[in-house]
Parts: structure tokens; sequence; C-alpha cells
């Protein structure tokens, strides 16, 4: 059992009042609250310790390059990564997926080739391949979600051929919570000599994750998503595979030795770094990922499932009320798979998504509303976007609580 008052002092930010009213922040899947430990620390490195890393001598650059390598192991543990050397820090999950889009797709696609991801993606793992696409003639397999928002797995497997190239799929859906079979989809994807990108945004701050057991090959995720501060970001790769891909952007400390005629690469994971890292943040980021893991992931997940059954539960009983994603158990019988992270995305009757969220803020409620980055998700469900609330571990039932009745008042205004 969690603490949760005592976890809640951690982040000031949750004492402030909007609009006189206690601020419920329910937007924590587009971004989490910092605790004051992340603040505190990347604080003090700016005060006692700024340098730029790797290309001193002096005291200060080897303190932070030596703060910085030791987040870069921080990370390492986090996802059971092998080594350091399959650890990319980049500006977060979008410019992960990016990163494999160009240098993979150099590296291993040809015109004809494809690619599966599927009709939940986020903009992020969508618009990254289809600027690929621009260079070589490669092809989007798009595997189909079933009505009630799971991932068709039938469809999944008949959309492998001969030319399949990459799987690239979330873990979890941000706007249905759905959490997908990535274990089943990477042993069917390995059947076909297949690799894996996994986009972990969603995922990160909700469950373990050991990329050894997963066996998956890419996985992306984003730092403000965990607790830990913006720009910076996490690209977990192979190291088999990244040391056969170019790398992604030139400049500073990706090199081996530099003429007019020819350049090597650095190392990994330094190749893919190009330039000053935010290496602020990537202290930033290990304290994050220490604090998740001292407070212990298995528990935030229980706590933060007991909040969204309880939020559905209460969902369930307004009129008129359509929830996306998320199957009621009765709909699901014995298939425990239904759970889904703590995403949920609701419309109330004709109410507009926009007008909901803009009424629910004016009482201290902050919720997301629109598209959330997966318009082609949008399309397939037939609307133009929801409300979305999505809760972290810091979150409560009293709150909860406060969310439903100040949706139940703003539903009577209409
Ligand atoms: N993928 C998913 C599933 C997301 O939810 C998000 C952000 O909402 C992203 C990718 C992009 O993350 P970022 O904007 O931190 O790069």
């Amino acid at each position: 059992m969690l603490n949760i008052q005592r976890l809640r002092k951690d982040f000031p930010i949750l004492e402030r009042e909007i609009y006189g009213h206690q601020l419920v922040y329910f937007d924590n899947a587009a971004t989490t609250q910092k605790p004051r430990c992340v603040i505190d620390v990347m604080t003090d490195e700016y005060l006692n310790v700024n340098a730029n890393v790797h290309r001193g001598v002096h005291y200060l650059s080897q303190q932070a390059t030596d703060l910085m390598e030791q987040a870069r192991e921080t990370v390492r543990r986090f996802i059971n990564a092998r080594s350091t050397s399959e650890v990319v820090f980049t500006r977060g999950t979008t410019e992960s997926i990016n990163l494999v889009a160009s240098s993979f797709g150099q590296a291993f696609l040809d015109d004809g080739d494809e690619i599966i991801v599927s009709e939940m993606e986020h903009h992020s793992n969508i618009v990254p391949w289809q600027l690929l696409q621009s260079r070589k003639a490669i092809k989007l397999r798009v595997c189909p979600i079933t009505d009630d928002g799971r991932l068709d797995m039938e469809a999944f497997v008949g959309l492998f051929n001969a030319r399949t190239r990459l799987v690239a799929i979330t873990a979890v859906s941000n706007v249905l919570g759905t959490v997908n079979p990535i274990e089943e989809i990477i042993v069917v994807a390995h059947a076909h000599q297949v690799p894996v990108l996994i986009d972990a945004a969603q995922a990160a701050p909700h469950q373990a994750i050991d990329v050894q057991a997963l066996d998956c090959d890419f996985l992306a995720f984003s730092g403000h998503k965990v607790y830990g501060p913006t720009g910076i970001g996490v690209l977990y790769g192979k190291e088999s595979l990244l040391e056969q891909m170019p790398p992604y952007m030139g400049g500073g400390e990706m090199i081996g030795k530099v003429s007019f005629e020819h350049t090597t690469w650095n190392q990994l994971p330094y190749k893919f770094e190009a330039g000053t890292p935010d290496y602020v943040a990537t202290t930033g980021l290990a304290r994050a990922l220490d604090y998740v893991t001292a407070i212990g992931l298995p528990a935030i997940q229980a706590h933060e499932h007991d909040l969204t059954q309880y939020a559905l539960r209460q969902l369930r009983q307004i009129p008129e009320m359509r929830i996306f994603g998320h199957p009621s158990p009765e709909a699901m019988g014995k298939d425990t798979q239904a759970d889904g992270s703590a995403v949920i995305s609701f419309l109330v009757g004709h109410i507009h998504h926009l007008d909901l969220g803009t009424l629910l803020d004016r009482l201290g409620i902050a919720v997301r509303t629109g598209h959330h980055c997966a318009e082609p998700l949008m399309h397939r469900l037939g609307i133009e976007g929801t409300v979305r609330t999505s809760f972290a571990f810091y979150n409560t039932i009293d709150e909860i609580d406060l969310f439903i009745a100040a949706l139940q008042r703003v539903i009577k205004m209409f």
C-alpha cells in the first residue's frame, strides 16, 4: 500500500488552486508532475557542477560527465539493458522513433519493404515512417483494432510477408489505455526474423520494463512522462543493430576523426548523440527513475489500477456515456487481458469534448481534449476527439469523486 498523502507532498504543484478550486491533475499521459527531488538535483547541478560534458579536462567537466554516465547506467538498470552502449539519450520518444526510422531505414530498408504499425499509434510512430517514404518507397501495413479497442491479433499475424522488415508498435495506447500483448507480438515477429520497436511512452511510467526478457530490438520512452524533466528521453537498441546503423545527426561527440575528406564515427552510444546533450536533464531523469523504483512499479500499477477501475465504475453510471476502449468485465467474460492502463477516453451524448474540457477546467479539473495525436485512431472510431483522463500514482479516489461531481455539474449545463 502506498502512502499517497505522504507522496503527494513530494509534488508542490499539487497544492495549487485553479479558479479557486483544488487542482485535480488528470493529464498525466501528456506529462507527469515532477517531484521536488528531481527539481532539486537539477538545480544543484546548475548551481554547483555545470560544465559541458565529454570535452573538458577540468574538474567540473569531468564531474558533469560522470553524472551523465551514471544516469545512463541508471537507465540501463531501469530497463535491464545488457550494456550502457545500448542506451542512447534523445529528446524523447518522438526523437527516438525518428532516429530509428532514419538510421534503420537507411541501413536496412529498400524500396518495396514493409513496416507494420497499428491503428492505435501516436503520430510519433506514424509520421517518421511517412517521412522515410519520401526517401524510400516503403509500405506501411496497418494492423486494425477490434471494436472494443484491442489489437486484432489475427489480422496482425496475417500482415507478415517476405518484405516485412520491422514492427513498430505502442505498448500502451495513449487514447484507449489498451495494453498490447507485446510479448506475443515480439514472438510472432521474431518467428519471421522481423525486429520490433516498442513505443513505451505510455508504458514506462506504469509498468516495469525488461528489454532482455522482452527481447525487443528497440524501445523508446520520454523522461517527462515518467516524473522526469522535459527534453530528455531514451532509445534502447540492441547493440548488434545499432552498430550497423549510420548516425542520425552529425556534429560534435558523435565522431571518431574528422577531415574534409573522410569522417569516422564514435563508438556506441555516442555515435547517436551529436552535439551538447541535455546533461542536466539526464541527471534529472536518473533521479526520477530512482524515485519511481523506490516507490515500486508494482505498487504504482496496483494503485493506478484501483483508480482506473473506480473511475470506470463511476463513469459508466452516467447516462449517454461512451467510453472508448476498456471493455466492460461482462463483455470480456474471463479474459483478464481486459485490464487497461490508467487512461480513460470518453464522450457524453453530443456534448463537444472541448466544451467538456473547458468547463471542467473552470472547476479545477485538468483533463486533455482532442485527438491526442492519434488522428487515424479517431477516424477508426468515427469521432473527432475525446475527453481523456489519465492517472498517476499521486492521484486519489477523492480526486475522482471531485471529477465525477464536476462532470455531472457540467453535463447538467447542457
Ligand atoms: N507515443 C505515445 C504513445 C505517446 O503517448 C506520446 C506522447 O503523448 C508519444 C509517443 C510522444 O512522446 P514525446 O512527445 O514525449 O516525444
